[in-house]
């Protein structure tokens, strides 16, 4: 009997548990010297650009969108395709989620959709770059531009993602990603934003807790209505531990993905009728290897006959605007048709940076197998 392959493992090593240790002993365990650390390294590795941490890339979201002046009577337009969490926050501020359909061969939001959506009362738009592929940054800055929007960027599965050479995060509006222990970089549960300027670092700071700002050695003041949304040393250890290990993690996962599409084979896509993940090795950071199965396929029996074969799948993921508390707003089956089909079919197959070549072999096999049946 083989082990048992998850789809996903957090990487981390001796020295990041041995840093979380230190935090533990050190009398100091919440939002301390740590976190200051992180966020100053953070803002180095996206090229100077303010940082600032909390703790969940929903936490970070919402406060990106309070940052924006989003609230109610504002449009926010996003993609159906992501973790609930991304449309849950245009809902959490109190705006209007518009969704626009994706595009099938990038699965990321359509471009040309977005800005056929966009309404007088659009004031911004929510990329997601799944599976840490962008969509073309270039297009998309030119909308906001023409049509004044501001842009927050989902960049949650996308740390160590490029465009055109430049990192996502080092430009661009207001850029949020996760820590969150599937994500890959992680501090077990975490987030940060990318910001433009030092009001906007102020809104954050105050956002983050409970709208305080100090003075003095005793004064206090609270303007705004802020949460609890602060990252602590114990986490922002091991994301210091990560992140200079960050590009060698990304290094890991192109050449575990460019093993897939040698073991998948030319001619694989043709022959099953199932779609590859774009294969792109110059701007992805390869957070997840997605196929999309063909419409004969039943996704849960393809899922139940890996789970046989010790091998766990993910679905990232079903579409946003058919979940009851977003069909309770209007949206239905046949809104965004290339969404629900990808929705459907689509299936994450397991990658992280302790797999070994072997790994995908065996998963490329039990593929093969499962389809044959
Ligand atoms: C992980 C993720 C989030 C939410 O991040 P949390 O840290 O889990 O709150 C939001 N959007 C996308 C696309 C994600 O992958």
């Amino acid at each position: 009997m083989s082990e048992f392959l998850p789809f996903t493992k957090p990487y981390i090593d001796e020295d990041a548990i041995a840093a979380v240790g230190e935090v533990l002993r050190s009398g100091w365990i919440t939002s301390g010297p740590r976190v200051q650390e992180f966020e100053q390294q953070l803002s180095a590795y996206f090229g100077g650009r303010p940082v600032r941490t909390f703790n969940s890339g929903t936490c970070t979201m919402e406060i990106a969108l309070r940052i924006a002046g989003i609230g109610p009577g504002d449009e926010v337009i996003t993609t159906p395709i992501s973790w609930v969490a991304t449309a849950n926050v245009i809902l959490a501020v109190g705006a209007t989620p518009v969704f626009a359909d994706i595009d099938p061969i990038t699965r990321n939001i359509d471009l040309d959709q977005v800005a056929a959506a966009i309404t007088p009362r659009t004031r911004a738009i929510i990329p997601v770059y799944l599976s840490g592929l962008p969509v073309n940054m270039d297009r998309l800055y030119d909308i906001a531009k023409r049509h004044n929007l501001r842009v927050v960027e989902d960049a949650a599965q996308a740390i160590g993602s490029t465009w055109r050479g430049k990192r996502i995060g080092s430009f661009g509006d207001l850029v949020s990603f996760s820590f969150q222990a599937n994500k890959n970089l992680t501090t077990a549960e975490g987030g940060c934003l990318v910001m433009g300027n030092a009001d906007e670092v102020l809104l954050a700071e105050k956002y983050r807790l409970q709208g305080v700002t100090r003075s003095g050695f005793d004064g206090m003041e609270v303007d705004v209505l802020g949460g609890k949304f602060n990252m602590t040393d114990i986490s922002a250890a091991i994301g210091l531990n990560q992140l200079p290990q960050l590009d060698a993690i990304t290094a890991r996962r192109h050449t575990l993905a460019r093993h897939y599409f040698t073991a998948f084979g030319a001619d694989f896509e043709f022959q099953t009728g199932v779609q590859l993940p774009v294969a792109d090795f110059e701007n992805s950071n390869w957070h997840m290897f997605q196929i999309v199965l063909p419409e004969t396929v039943m996704r849960a029996e393809f899922m139940a006959q890996m789970k046989a074969r010790d091998i766990g799948c993910g679905v990232h993921y079903p579409p946003i605007h058919l979940f009851q508390l977003y069909r309770e707003r209007g949206f239905h089956e046949g809104m965004f048709p290339v969404a629900e089909s990808v929705g459907r079919r689509i299936v994450s197959l397991p990658l992280f940076p302790r797999m070994v070549e072997a790994d995908v072999a065996r998963v490329v096999a039990a593929v093969r197998e499962v389809l044959a049946r």
